[in-house]
Formats: C-alpha cells, sequence, structure tokens
C-alpha cells in the first residue's frame, strides 16, 4: 500500500507547480511544507502559496538534516495543519520517493561537510 501524503498548496510560491507537501524532520515532531520541484522547504502551509511571493528559501537538506518521514494524519491532526490541508496524495503519485528523498538529503548533507573541513 502507498503511503499517503498531505497536499497544502498546488504551487510553490517560487511558481513550479507542483503539489506542496507536508514532511516531519526524522525523528521530530517538527512538520514543514516541501515542493519537491524546486527543493525548497517552507514551515508555514501560507507561505508555501505562489500568490505569497518568495520569502524564504531554505532547501530541505538544511530544514531536514537526519532526513524526513512522511507525517501521520494523526501528527498533522495534532498540529492543526489540516486545516491547512487541500487534499490526499498517494506516495506513487509524487513524483519522487521517501527513499530517493532521503538518500539525496543525506548525499547533500555529506557534500556540505566534505566542503566546511
Ligand atoms: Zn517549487
Amino acid at each position: 500500500m502507498s503511503e499517503q501524503l498531505f497536499v497544502v498548496s498546488e504551487c510553490c510560491p517560487v511558481g513550479c507547480g507542483f503539489p506542496v507537501v507536508l514532511l516531519s524532520r526524522r525523528g521530530s515532531a517538527e512538520i514543514f511544507t516541501y515542493c519537491d520541484a524546486c527543493g525548497c522547504t517552507w514551515v508555514d502551509p501560507a507561505d508555501a502559496h505562489l500568490e505569497r511571493g518568495v520569502n524564504e528559501i531554505t532547501g530541505i537538506a538544511d530544514r531536514a538534516t537526519r532526513g524526513v518521514e512522511l507525517p501521520s494524519l494523526e501528527q498533522v491532526a495534532r498540529t492543526g495543519l489540516e486545516l491547512a490541508t487541500l487534499r490526499a496524495l498517494s506516495e506513487s503519485d509524487w513524483g519522487t520517493t521517501l527513499s530517493e528523498l532521503n538518500a539525496a538529503i543525506e548525499a547533500r548533507v555529506t557534500a556540505d561537510e566534505t566542503a566546511r573541513r
């Protein structure tokens, strides 16, 4: 069975036209929004809309250095974020997978650490 994602915007402020979904930091209850087309994240779902304009550019590898998880409906409901949710999306319709995303984050974090040495 495919995992379910929560879509909070149909187009990020960058203008990708790609569904913006909720993710959580691995090992944390902290939830943020993410657009896989540009790789950007926003804490507030209100900032993840095209009309809002780009106020912040934070890549996913900077936001979640230890990787990401898909928040459960319970987690989303607990934070009140279900009010910002437009629809559900199955992981197979997302365009990426959680494991691909986590591999990309790990590669990016490792590259950053190497660059800092
Ligand atoms: Zn985007």
